[in-house]
This record gives C-alpha cells, structure tokens and sequence, in this order.
C-alpha cells in the first residue's frame, strides 16, 4: 500500500490547490503571481475582465495598466516591496474587451524558507461598475451643486421674491430679496409657514389655498395683492405660483415669484387720473356746445330754414359719438377705481330689448336690425348698465359689418342664465384675436388699418359691467362669416 502514498499526497495536494483557487476565483475576477521584484508577470487567469497568459511575461505594465495610472501603481508596488507588505491598490486597467475599467488589487508576498520573498501571489476584482456608479454620482452631485449656484446667482440678483413651498406651506427656499423684506435670516425663514414668517392671517389663508389649487389642478396661478410694507408704505404685488413636478407628475414643490409692481399702478393710475381729468373738463365745453346747437336748431325750424336745420343736425349726431367718446372714458376711469356702483332692479329682458330696439332702429338706418326674445326672462341687474352693454354690442355690429347687412339680437334661458347674443354679418374677427377683444384699449389691426374709429374700451367695459354682475360674456366668430357677441347673466327666480 505504501507505493501508494505519494501519488494519493500529490492527488491531495492538487486538490487542495484547486480548491483555493477555486475559492480565491470565486471572491475575486482574477488571479495573478508575480516574481519577487514584479518585473515578470508569471501567470494571470482573467476570466471576462483581464485577458489571461498562460506564459511569462515581463512588459505586463502597459498590456493591463491604464498609462495615467502606471506611475502610481509602480510606486505602490516599489512600496509593497520595500516593506515586504501586502500590495493593495484600486486603479485602471485594460480590459479584455480593450476598454477601461477599475480593478482593486490585492497581492500578497509569499516568503521562502530564508524569508525571502518567493513570489507575489495576487487577487484583483471588477470594480467597474461600482466606479462607474460613483463617477456618475459624483457627476450628478457636481451638477445639482452648480445648478444650485446657478439658482443662487440669479435668485439673488433680482429684486424679484422667489421662494418655493412643499405642498404642506413651509418655505423651503425664499431668495435674498424676500429674506431682505422679511428682515429674517435663511435659519429663521426656511422651514416656516407664512404665519411663522410674520405674514397676516388672511394673507397666510389666501396663498394656502392657492398652494391648494396648484397642486389639485396642476395648473400655476397668477394673483395680485397689496398690502402695508414695514418701511416702503404700502406696495403693491404681482405674484404667480407654479407647480414643480416629480417623477410621478405630482407637485412636488410650489414655486414662487412675486414682483413689486407698486410703481407701473402708480403709473398706471396716474394716466387714469388724466383720462379722467381730461373726459372731465371736455365735457363740460361739450354740454354747452351741445345746448347752443339745440337751441339754434329750434330757431331755424321756427325760421323754416331747411338747411341750417339739416346741418344742425348733423353737428347733433357728431356731438353725439363725441358725448359717447368721452363717457366711456370716464366710465373706464370710475371702473379703475372701483367708482362704478351696480344699482340692482328686477325687470325683464324682453321689455329693456324692446327699449334698445325702438332707440336702435330710430337711430340706425344703415342695418336692418332683428330683436327677438323668449318673454318672462327676468334679471336682477342694472337696467342702464345692461342697456349700455346692448348699445355698445349693437354700435360694434354696425361699425364692423358692411352696409344692408342683418343685425340679430336674442334671448334665451339656458341653465341658469339668460344668455343673450348679438349675430352680425361682418367682417368676422380672427382666432388670434377672439380672447383678447375684451382687454382695456384692444383693438384688432384691422380695423386700425381699416381706419375705423374707436378706442378699444367698448368691449372692455361691457366684459366689466357684465362681470360685476357676475355674468359671463364671450364671442364667437368666423373671420369673413361674421360674428356674435354672447353675454349671459344670472336668472332672477322669483322666491
Ligand atoms: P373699438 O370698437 O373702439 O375699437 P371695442 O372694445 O368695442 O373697441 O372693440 C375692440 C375690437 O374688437 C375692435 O377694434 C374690433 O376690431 C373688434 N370688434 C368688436 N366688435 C366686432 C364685431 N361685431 N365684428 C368684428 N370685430 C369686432
């Protein structure tokens, strides 16, 4: 049996041999030997991650080793060496498959009998993806910072407040110009309610339902508001809040601007007040004139005298259209500062239409005019506003359809609203136009172009006195098929 003892040691040896290799393969991507002083390469199993040598090979520097990177690995190897220590080292090498990726090697020095080193026996992993995973962490880390400074530079410039909300009201960033006005610092105001930073409970009230509505419809929402600034007085302020989506598309954050517009109402104002000085003191020259026409035109009849009569006349019409002129500047002035009052009555739509129609076919001979409407349609209105909103609609139709062409009013109950529109076969108004027709001093190009007069307050006014009724008032149209103007106001139901 004895004969059989050397064969079945080196049978155990070998096996025992496989099975470390095994295990060191198993925990790392390759396995290396290394002559004492590394300048050969005496055998490397690379599986995917290095190609592999079976032979020694002495120029094994730059075959695995990324150049930026031999350098470094020689000295930890002359290191290793001098010290008779483990080699330990991540660091970039050439790859199977000829790119570059991250290793960390570890090699370990195996002593003979003299205590001198035999031999480097080494393990290296793939740590690619870690690095890859770490740069690219790094990279988005790098960029969040420098977009952070981005932010910072430009929020911190302008004398514009930004700030950002989570969705349970608390600041969670306010720029330097708010944290100037609230006089705090970033640890006193971020992390705080409105309340918290000092602003008035209706204040504070208002803006966490419009943080509400934000996140509920997704949708930014603009407002103004003013209100007494510690030491500029009281200011006014133009504000939108927009929602910040995540991933999910659900607001995340609200962001805020908020800008001073004290000085463009200021502005504003003041122009309005001239608007309104100016209408105020060319009425009163108008009145005048108009009286004195009035009584000339009655001598001439009294003098039979046709031609003065007719000339008079039409002074009367002229001074007329400039009486109206001038009105609705002083209306669009009362209307500014909240002087236009809504005297509420209960009447019928048909009987006030019915009014505007006598007046209307009286005075417009160029149009044929239709008026038609369901009858017991009752509002609780203004009776002369709603009846300026009829003429100015009605004068819009005449002035932008030609000449013998139809003009239809009606009346109808819809829903809760008496609806009424006013059909034309004019010119028609384009799409681009359609939602701006009702802005203060609109007008379409056209109809500058077209040298028709006006002012573009017509329209702004109806949409004013219609909304104070808490009415709706819109158009449609088609350009060269005409237009109509709808307006609708709330039904009176009688208790
Ligand atoms: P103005 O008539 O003094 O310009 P409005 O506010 O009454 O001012 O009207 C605004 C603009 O709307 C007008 O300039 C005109 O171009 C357009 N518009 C109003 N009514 C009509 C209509 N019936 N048909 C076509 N365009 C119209």
């Amino acid at each position: 049996m004895a004969h059989h003892l050397p064969a079945d040691n080196l049978k155990k040896l070998s096996e025992s041999e496989e099975r470390f290799r095994a295990l060191v393969m198993a925990t790392s991507d390759v396995v290396y030997r290394m002559s004492p002083d590394w300048t050969v390469l005496r055998q490397l199993e690379g599986g995917d991650f290095l190609s592999g040598v079976g032979e020694p090979l002495t120029d094994w520097m730059p075959k695995y080793i990324h150049p930026i990177d031999q350098q470094f690995v020689k000295d930890a190897i002359d290191d290793a060496i001098r010290g008779r220590h483990i080699f330990q080292l991540e660091h970039r090498v050439l790859q199977a498959d000829g790119t570059i990726g991250w290793t960390s090697s570890k090699a370990v020095p195996i002593l003979g009998d003299n205590g001198e080193i035999v031999e480097w026996f080494g393990a290296a992993s793939d740590i690619t993806p870690r690095k890859r995973m770490e740069e690219d962490l790094k990279r988005a880390r790098d960029e969040a910072e420098q977009q952070r400074r981005l932010n910072a530079i430009v929020t911190s410039n302008t004398p514009d407040l930004v700030y950002v909300f989570d969705p349970n009201y608390v600041f969670t960033f306010a720029n330097p110009a708010l944290l100037t006005m609230w006089g705090k610092t970033w640890d006193e105001a971020v992390g705080k309610r409105l309340l918290d930073n000092g602003y008035e409970p209706w204040h504070a009230e208002m803006h966490e339902r419009e943080i509400d509505h934000v996140i509920a419809t997704k949708q930014a929402i603009r407002g103004e508001v003013a209100f007494p600034h510690a030491t500029l007085g009281r200011r006014v302020y133009d504000y939108i809040f927009s929602p910040v989506f995540n991933a999910d598309g659900e607001v995340e954050a609200i962001a805020g601007t908020t800008r001073d517009i004290s000085d463009i109402k200021e502005n504003e104002q003041r122009k309005n007040d001239f608007i309104s000085m100016v209408s105020h003191e060319l009425k009163t020259p108008l009145t005048s004139v108009i009286s004195y026409v009035q009584i000339t035109q009655k001598r001439a009849a009294k003098n039979n005298d046709t031609v003065a009569a007719d000339m008079l006349d039409r002074a009367g019409v002229q001074l007329g259209k400039m009486t109206r002129m001038i009105n609705g500047f002083l209306n669009v002035s009362r209307l500014e500062s909240g002087r236009i009052q809504i005297d509420h009555e209960v009447f019928d739509i048909a009987a006030l239409m019915k009014e505007v129609e006598d007046e209307a076919k009286a005075s417009i001979l160029t149009h044929s005019i239709e008026f038609e409407s369901q009858t017991g349609l009752t509002v609780n209105a203004d009776r002369e506003k709603i009846s300026q909103v009829f003429n100015n609609l009605l004068s819009n139709a005449v002035k932008y359809s030609p000449s013998g062409s139809p003009i239809r009013v009606d009346a109808k109950l819809s829903g809760n609203w008496v609806e009424i529109a006013m059909h034309d076969e004019g010119a028609g108004i384009s799409k681009d136009d359609l939602p701006r027709l009702f802005e203060r001093y609109y007008r379409v190009k056209e109809a500058e172009a077209n040298h028709i007069a006006g002012f573009g307050i017509g329209l702004y006014l109806c949409s004013e006195i219609v909304k104070l009724h808490g009415g709706k008032i819109w158009a449609e149209s088609e350009p060269g098929k005409g237009s109509t103007f709808y307006f609708a106001l709330p039904v009176h139901k009688a208790e």
